[in-house]
């Protein structure tokens, strides 16, 4: 069962009330650029139900939601044929940088060594 938080701006770009870029998106994850570009093609791809953050998670949730990881990367790689690699992580906690209490996952393209990302 899908549970949204009415405060959460994922969530309402899960619900189509903000705006966003969709490059991937299934009954399980939503994959949208992010609107601070790190480098080029930057992504999250986020859950569909309101999960804050990876420590809410049960193994069956993980495993839905990082099994689409391949699919949301070559998604991305399929824009742009100078894309070397990707780096890929997580912000989990605010301790740890996260701002926004959905769960996602970033995948920021890389170029060139010197393409932005520090
Ligand atoms: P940080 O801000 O330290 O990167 P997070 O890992 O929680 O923390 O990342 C939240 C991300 O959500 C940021 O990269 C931010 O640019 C992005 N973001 C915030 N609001 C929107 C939005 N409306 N559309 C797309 N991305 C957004």
């Amino acid at each position: 069962m899908k549970q949204n938080n009415s405060d959460c701006v994922f969530c309402k770009i899960i619900a189509g009330e903000i705006p966003s870029y969709t490059v991937y998106e299934d009954d399980i994850v939503k994959a949208f650029l992010d609107i601070s570009q790190v480098t080029p093609g930057h992504v999250l791809m986020v859950p569909k139900t309101h999960l804050p953050n990876i420590f809410a998670y049960t193994s069956e949730q993980a495993g839905e939601v990082f099994s689409r990881l391949p699919k949301v990367a070559n998604a991305i790689k399929a824009f742009d044929s100078n894309i070397q690699g990707m780096n890929i992580c997580i912000n989990n906690g605010e301790l740890a940088y996260q701002s926004v209490f959905h769960s996602h996952i970033h995948l920021i393209p890389r170029y060139t060594e010197s393409d932005g990302f520090a």
